[in-house]
């Protein structure tokens, strides 16, 4: 008996769905919960150092605890290590022996943003400024006239750092960037967008009061520098020792009439790095394998530094892990998964020419599975191979978790890339996945409910999933 067209039509082609109708009541519920968790927390993790301060607080509370040099590492064991404030890494042992490899999740908790210079305060025409250096890959026009707020350190020359923090309590002044009044704007309107705005003209106006007597000079830069010494007990010279990000201080919030939407300021990549984290700590059971969730810096700028994935600390916190099991690192690595957590560009209709619409993702059709990132022909980029995608259908399937395939706009449109790069280079079988994002490296980025949830339930398969089989 020959199958009707319809069947054959069933049978042999892929029927992308709509998350919506896929996901029950139940699920939706949860779903609310989940995303109300991740508004809360985008509003308190500014900065990549509050990211990982409230990655130690919540993983506390789940009963983690730090890592001591030598101690037993044993099954049901939940422990992690910061690095320098920045970066953590959390893992809770698996009932099989490290030697069988860890199942990693890594995302990554720095934002783009524009940090201060180290000698940035300054006076001009009697209004003061503080010159700003952008911190990975910023569209500059999109950071001026919004309220800013600044986040970060002061560290002393004693050893302290004194937390900053202008702008994000109730009350509290902002900061901005001015721009050009149409009116006068004529000559820049004309300029690529790309150039309209010099880097050089990223400066937080930050006073225009002036203190002293008309003929002193810098009335109004000395003016700032008193409040700033009234607040932290700083001088000028300690900028020179500071990390200040201005961040925008717009809250997240939900976004459209149907509220299925999510917008704030850093959802690259902490989306993801929510997800990972949540999934590692709602862990119910001992996983089959050591689940392992990396929260890295400096992703932005190329996963340089010692905070980045780049650095040897990650491989330290694992070398010290195995060496408690009398393992050794290499065979760990060799038989580990990782899925590099980290958001993808969504679909979007107004810019439908940068897209290959039959290989993009989309809005509410779940994680997105990116078998390669990179630029021109796949360069810098990891590139899974066939049998990882293969893995990452399974574990998702048997979960039902919505996922769908993903790729960074079309061909030679552009490109990127993320840390999966430096976890393949650690012979660690890698395959990139996250959430579709609209307005990616926006100072406000939007995303779906509905994908955020399944990043959440996709990193809890990885954590207790086994590679290979
Ligand atoms: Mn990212
Ligand atoms: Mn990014």
């Amino acid at each position: 008996m020959s199958e009707s067209y319809k069947e054959l039509k069933k049978k042999l082609l892929t029927a992308k769905k709509n998350g919506y109708d896929r996901v029950s009541d139940a699920d939706k519920a949860a779903m609310e919960t989940y995303c109300a968790g991740y508004i809360d927390f985008l509003n308190r993790c500014k900065t990549e150092r509050l990211c990982a301060a409230e990655a130690v607080r919540m993983a506390e509370e789940s009963g983690y605890r730090p890592y001591v040099r030598g101690q037993e590492v044993k099954p049901g064991d939940k422990l992690y290590i910061r690095n320098r404030g920045k970066a953590v890494t959390l893992a809770h042992i698996g009932k099989r022996p490290l030697s069988d490899g860890i199942q990693l999740a890594a995302a990554h908790i720095d934002s783009p943003r524009l940090d201060l210079k180290p000698t940035p305060l300054y006076e001009e025409n009697e209004l003061a400024f503080l010159k700003t250096h952008y911190y990975g890959g910023i569209r500059k026009y999109q950071w001026v006239t919004i309220p800013l707020e600044l986040r970060g350190v002061v560290a002393l020359k004693d050893g302290t750092a004194l937390p900053v923090n202008i702008g994000a309590e109730p009350g509290d002044p902002k900061l901005v960037i001015t721009d050009l009044l149409p009116h006068l704007g004529q000559e820049q309107g004309k300029k690529p967008l790309s150039t309209a705005i010099p880097a050089e003209t990223l400066n937080l106006l930050v006073g225009s009061r002036p203190i002293g007597d008309e003929d002193d000079s810098g009335r109004v830069k000395l003016a700032v520098m008193q409040l700033l010494n009234e607040k932290y007990g700083v001088t000028e010279d300690d900028f020179n020792s500071a990390e200040l990000e201005a961040v925008p201080a717009s809250p997240a919030c939900e976004i459209g009439l149907d509220r299925s939407m999510i917008g704030s300021y850093g959802h690259d990549d902490r989306v993801c790095a929510y997800a990972v984290l949540k999934a590692l700590l709602d862990l119910p059971e001992t996983p089959e394998k050591t689940a392992v969730c990396m929260l890295a810096d400096k992703e932005e700028i190329g996963s340089e530094g010692v905070t980045g994935m780049r650095s040897a600390a990650f491989d330290t916190f694992m070398e010290d892990l195995c060496a408690a099991q009398g393992v050794t690192l290499r065979a760990c690595r060799e038989k580990s998964f990782c899925l590099s957590a980290d958001v993808t560009a969504a679909f979007d209709p107004d810019y439908a020419d940068v897209y290959d619409k039959r290989n993009a993702a989309f809005l509410n059709y779940g994680i997105g599975l990116c078998k390669y990132t990179g630029a021109r022909g796949k360069s810098g980029a990891s590139d899974a191979d066939a049998e990882t995608v293969a893995f990452a259908r399974r574990i998702f399937d048997e979960s039902g978790v919505i996922w769908q395939i993903a790729e960074l706009g079309k061909v030679d449109a552009g490109g990127g890339g993320t840390v999966a790069a430096y976890m393949a280079q650690r012979n660690i079988t890698t395959l990139d996945a996250g959430v579709p994002v609209l307005s990616m490296h926006a100072p406000f980025e939007t995303v779906a409910k509905l994908d955020c949830y399944q990043m959440y339930r996709g990193a809890l398969a990885v954590y207790r999933a086994a590679f290979p089989r």
